[in-house]
């Protein structure tokens, strides 16, 4: 098991980690098991073994507690952990009321019953983590909902009042809350979870990051990669959010789930490092921008680069959480042809008052990269070179971003260039079948669409086997074979 973090401690942050040996890009820095993981708050109806969604409850025979089948019943995290407990205390699973707060205590408790399986972990791992107690406590609705549905359903339902006090089960709650990594499966059909990875929780939070994890599907092994270079000594870096988000959207969620206030020097940053993620466009000049007085403060005035025109920090807030609004209601829509014209027509309505590479609009063009060449009305085939190219002006817009605020080998920019390089070969080919460019010229595009293939497959084949992203880097494999051949076959332009 590979470990190369080099733990610290400070004032500031507390625990935090840096290399303890050169590491390149791509090579991984720490591997870890969970201590535990399970279901999300309020996480739809799914197998505890596997997590694929079920759309009606199917139950263990054992503990009348949701699986997919008898396979799952036996999975080491169910078998040893609730099944035991619910078969004892004979409290089964209500299929008829809401799924999500009764799934809620299967991460926690599995954590419980770890820490009386494996002390020495307990100990050393998981007792330096923070919690955060004192200020989730305000939020009362949460508190109180946690309190009936783990703290109470754990202690006086299945009688463990015994064996774990309420100020532990707490203290778990907020140690998952605060700490816990979104765990994403290879198979498409299951929801998402989340585990703890202590180790992994130990390096510092930072809007431009130096690495990225995957976890394995057998064992959800945590894999923990550098996306760049890191020389012996320097501070390992995680993001706990949207890459892209502008940074009043950043620092919000940042305070709102993980309890502290960024200060990173892309928050500082009122141009966000010249990407211009968070810049609005100037309505009373042109070409003015309008930029935060002090990005650490949300309330701070904006003003503009070349006039005297001011909005108070407030209205950006509110133009913000619309535009949010917006995007969460896009995302809810099928993928399809309407989804992609929708997205188009919010892009449309916010040219006048956000910078062209906002991050909102980045948000916007990521969906449609994903959407043009897929859809009904909009396949590979069928879209003509105008549309091509704007696919590929948007892939780049967002690789641009992405080389500043997620630099190097991440599984968003393997992706990215995967679907760009689609738009440069339709182009090319469709460029040599009118005979408007010579052998060499095409060549030469060719071999460029061949580097973006290489880069891609180097990117995305360390992901874990029988995921999209390993799939992607098999098929760009695949494609620079073909064009490979198809070059070194091509003497002369086809008659
Ligand atoms: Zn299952
Ligand atoms: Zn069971
Ligand atoms: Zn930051
Ligand atoms: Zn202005």
């Amino acid at each position: 098991m590979c470990n190369l973090l080099d733990v610290r401690t400070n004032d500031k942050v507390g625990r935090y980690a840096n290399v303890s040996q050169d590491v390149r890009a791509g090579e991984s820095v720490l591997h870890e098991l969970p201590f535990a993981i399970g279901p999300k708050l309020d996480s739809p109806l799914c197998c505890l073994g596997c997590y694929t969604y079920l759309e009606e409850a199917t139950l263990c025979e054992t503990c009348r507690w949701p699986v997919c089948g008898a396979d799952c019943s036996q999975k080491t995290w169910h078998k040893d952990y609730e099944c035991r407990i619910f078969a004892d205390s004979k409290i089964s699973f209500n299929p008829d009321a809401e799924p999500g707060p009764q799934l809620e205590c299967i991460p926690i408790l599995r954590a419980l019953l770890e820490k009386e399986r494996n002390p020495g972990r307990w100990e050393a791992e998981v007792t330096p983590m923070v919690d955060h107690n004192k200020l989730r406590m305000a939020n009362e609705k949460l508190w109180e909902a946690e309190g009936t549905n783990i703290v109470n359903f754990l202690r006086e339902r299945c009688r463990l009042a015994d064996r774990f006090s309420e100020d532990l089960i707490r203290r778990i709650c907020g140690i998952f809350e605060v700490n816990a990594f979104e765990v994403v499966s290879t198979n498409p059909m299951a929801v998402s979870v989340r585990g703890l990875y202590p180790k992994g929780g130990i390096p510092s939070h930072s809007c431009v990051s130096n690495t990225t994890y995957s976890i394995l599907p057998d064992n959800y092994m945590m894999v923990m990669r550098a996306t760049v270079d890191l020389k012996k000594g320097s501070e390992i870096l995680c993001t706990y959010t949207t890459i892209l988000d502008p940074t009043m959207i950043r620092r919000w969620y940042l305070k709102r789930a993980k309890y502290f206030d960024c200060d990173c020097a892309r928050c500082k940053d009122p141009k966000e490092l010249g990407t211009h993620l968070s810049s609005i466009k100037c309505p009373a000049c042109d070409n003015g921008l309008i930029l935060s007085s002090d990005p650490l403060d949300k309330s701070a005035e904006w003003k503009c680069d070349h006039c005297d025109k001011t909005l108070p920090g407030e209205t950006v807030q509110r133009l913000y959480f619309a535009i949010r609004t917006d995007l969460s209601q896009l995302e809810e829509l099928e993928i399809g042809p309407i989804k992609l014209e929708m997205t188009e027509k919010v892009l449309r309505k916010y040219r006048s008052s956000l910078h062209p590479r906002h991050g909102f609009n980045l948000a916007l063009m990521h969906s449609l990269v994903d959407l043009y060449g897929k859809v009904d009305g909009y396949t590979v085939d069928m879209l003509p070179d105008i549309l091509l190219e704007r696919k590929a002006e948007f892939a780049q817009n967002i690789l641009d971003a992405l080389d500043i605020v997620k630099p190097g080998m991440t599984r968003m920019r393997g992706r990215i260039l995967f679907e760009q390089h689609v738009c440069y070969l339709m182009m090319a080919r469709t460029q040599l079948q009118l005979r408007v460019v010579t052998l060499e010229k095409f060549k030469e595009q060719i071999n460029k669409v061949i580097a973006m293939l290489e880069e891609t497959a180097r990117i995305l084949e360390v992901e874990p086997e029988g995921s999209a992203d390993r799939m992607m880097a098999q098929s760009a494999r695949g494609s620079i074979a073909e064009l490979q051949a198809s070059l070194d076959n091509m003497t002369e332009l086809p008659e």
